[in-house]
């Protein structure tokens, strides 16, 4: 990520924390500027490790991520196995993954299913309504090294 582009993130998760009532303390921030290096979706163990956080059990670093999740500065990927990696994005920013199964290398996909979701759950009587969509597959560098 650009350098510019990550002090404006980490300004903004300074600004949106503080309006939601939190703030930023020493672990979070560690934890964003790990976030920070990824270009990539990682697991909270990654994330820890790579924010020097080998003391933290992983529930407190699960449970500063749902912080700026709740802030609307992290999106969640969820693999097929079930695991969930983690990706900084811009405030309420909102974008799908293509994820190779082999190697869990990911690729934002430019599209949203959006309207027709939104409309069948309005049908249905739903408020509030979010989706969360990935598509798996085998990545072109996988399929050719098989
Ligand atoms: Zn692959
Ligand atoms: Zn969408």
């Amino acid at each position: 990520m650009p350098e510019d582009t990550s002090s404006k993130l980490f300004v903004t998760a300074i600004d949106r924390l503080k309006a939601s009532g939190g703030r930023m303390t020493k672990k979070r921030e560690v934890l964003l500027g790990a976030l920070l290096t990824f270009d990539r979706p990682a697991s909270a163990e990654e994330i820890r490790e790579r924010a020097e956080l080998a003391q933290s059990d992983l529930v407190t670093v699960y449970r500063n991520l749902e912080t700026f999740e709740n802030i609307g500065m992290l999106q969640r990927v969820l693999l097929e196995n079930g695991t969930q990696l983690f990706e900084l994005t811009a405030p309420d920013e909102h974008y799908h993954h293509l994820i190779c199964r082999e190697c869990h290398k990911t690729e934002r996909l430019d599209l949203c299913v959006n309207n027709t979701v939104f409309n069948q759950a309005k049908k249905h009587g739903y408020t509030q309504i979010a989706h969360l969509m990935e598509v798996y597959g085998i990545c072109g560098d996988c399929e050719n090294s098989a």
